[in-house]
């Protein structure tokens, strides 16, 4: 069949989850047998999320071929188990850098370069690369911001110009939200209807509205919206505020948005989709009784999206142990030796935080500490990995003020160093080392033992590295290097295996793992801590 084209677009408000829409729609499809693929386009300047911090943003995923991405990925990647790449996040930064290489390399000939045609030309051949590789028969497109941001014009005209050139390969999904005023005990349109009227006045009409909703929206009221939007009153479609992101695809096909889509692309929608493994996990979800209570300890605990990814595969993988995961946020900066007994006990397991620079590290090493001597199933992810190895020079191997040269440039025992390729890189953006590389696990190992394999692939994104000159002296004092790359040995992964369960991964296994397929590390951390929460209540 030919390659069908969705764009989703947002108006009235932002963080109304077209990130999510997109996923579940996704979803749908791919559960009908469609081959799918989400792709999204950022209206920022910067050439890639990679240099922004986690508070303008939140988490920066990453793809398999080492992209700095959007988090929206992230939900791409655990709704659907397709991987993502650099073709699926592109940036106004990027058709810009794009068209202006272009320009110095004298390919328009002489012309005035302009937004129209050729930044929404770029903006065209960026929507359609994924959609020529004749590996997709859905792409869909969310364009971020909301409609009427002054970023978000290029990309409408865009989308204008392409539905045009389309035609019923091709749709259009709204999203908006309708506010209940609690005064007047009344559900709200009119920002709905604007938010279509500006659509309508790009040129764009929606072939589905999305509404964003607190309470039920009633039949009457759908019928309303249909009539002043021009849209057909089944294609008004409402997404009411759900318990778990992952009941969103359930609740959009009970309102036929995946018939409904396909329909309306030249297609028969035959029988159900497959969500029978989905639903599984939604049951498992809703009939855990029992908790598991995890520490986080990281700088950014304040804020919800900077450590996306790992929440999410440590709620799949509670959910697949039958748990419901308690997720304790743990201020790396406020946490000290005074605190940390009461801080940490009664916690099943504690995660340390991936993150960059000096702040809040301090903290860390006081849980990792604290959770070593302990015996907590602790597992540390990059920078976490590598305070964990900070932590057992210091304190283990009495190396005092080991550190990372990250921290402190002139310290006496460098055991986390700056990779050897990165002593000579000076730009910022897109210079880390990026994305899957193979691992090789030591048999026998933890690490091993959870994957169930000793070859593996995760992604990774950092610049310093355990400093192989000292490997020796660690293994001999009990903290194994189970892990490393094959073709470079780098240590990838340490442990130490008298402990019930103490790991740190140099990659983040989080970007990986999904709805129907869990991160085995994560599974076996979690089980590690429902075996600990037991041992506690029988002692
Ligand atoms: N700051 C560390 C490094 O660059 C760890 C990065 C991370 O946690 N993602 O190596």
């Amino acid at each position: 069949m030919e390659t069908k084209y969705i764009f989703v677009t947002g108006g009235v408000v932002s963080s109304l989850g077209k990130g999510i829409i997109s996923s579940s729609l996704a979803c749908l499809l791919k559960a009908r047998g469609y081959r799918v693929t989400i792709q999204k386009f950022d209206p920022y300047i910067n050439i890639d999320p990679g240099t922004l911090n986690p508070y303008e943003h939140g988490e920066c995923y990453v793809t398999v071929d080492g992209h700095e991405a959007d988090l929206d990925l992230g939900h791409y990647e655990r709704f659907t188990n397709v991987r993502t790449t650099r073709a699926n996040n592109v940036t106004t930064g990027r058709i810009y850098q794009s068209v202006i290489d272009k320009e110095r390399h004298g390919d328009y000939l002489g012309k005035t370069v302009q937004i129209v045609p050729h930044i929404t030309d770029e903006i065209k051949r960026n929507v359609k690369l994924l959609g020529n590789t004749g590996n997709f028969d859905y792409i869909i497109t969310e364009i971020g911001g909301t409609v009427g941001d002054i970023e978000s014009l290029p990309y409408l005209e865009s989308v204008r110009q392409l539905r045009w050139e389309l035609g019923t390969n091709s749709l259009c999904i709204h999203l908006t939200y309708v506010p209940y005023i609690a005064a007047a005990k009344e559900l709200k349109t009119k920002p709905t209807q604007h938010s279509v009227k500006q659509l309508q006045e790009v040129g764009i009409q929606p072939d589905i509205l999305v509404l964003r909703t607190e309470k039920h929206i009633s039949t009457e009221m759908r019928k309303k919206i249909a009539l002043f939007c021009n849209v057909a009153p089944d294609s008004v479609i409402q997404s009411i505020d759900v318990n778990s992101i992952y009941k969103v695809p359930i609740k959009m096909h009970e309102q036929h948005l995946d018939e409904i889509v396909l329909r309306k692309t030249g297609v028969t929608p035959e029988g159900e989709p497959h969500m029978e493994p989905w639903l599984n996990f939604l049951d498992k979800m809703d009939r855990a009784t029992e908790t598991v209570n995890i520490g986080l300890v990281g700088k950014y605990v304040e804020l919800q999206d900077a450590y996306k990814s790992i929440n999410e595969a440590l709620f799949q993988a509670a959910t697949y142990a039958d748990r419901k995961l308690n997720l304790v946020y743990i201020h790396s900066e406020k946490l000290t030796e005074v605190d940390v007994d009461q801080k940490l006990s009664g916690l099943d397991g504690v995660i340390i935080a991936p993150g960059f620079g000096q702040r809040g590290i301090e903290g860390k090493f006081v849980a990792l500490k604290w959770c070593r001597e302990h015996d907590v199933p602790t597992f540390g992810i990059c920078l976490g990995m590598q305070c964990m190895v900070i932590e057992f020079a210091r304190n283990v191997l009495g190396l005092t003020d080991a550190n990372s040269t990250e921290m402190d440039h002139s310290t006496p025992y460098n055991v986390i160093d700056l990779m050897e390729e990165q002593k000579s890189i000076s730009n910022m953006g897109g210079t880390m080392r990026l994305g899957a590389f193979d691992c090789t696990l030591r048999p026998g190992s933890k690490a091993a033992q959870a994957y169930g394999k000793t070859d593996i692939s995760e992604r990774h994104r950092h610049r310093f590295e355990f400093n192989n000159e000292y490997r020796d002296r660690f293994e001999a004092a009990g903290m194994q290097c189970v892990g490393e790359n094959p073709a470079t040995h780098l240590v990838e992964v340490v442990e130490i295996p008298e402990k019930r369960w103490f790991i740190g991964t140099q990659y983040h296994p989080e970007y990986s793992s999904t709805v129907l397929s869990p991160n085995p590390i994560f599974l076996s951390f979690i089980n590690a801590a429902i075996e600990y929460h037991s041992e506690k209540a029988k002692a």
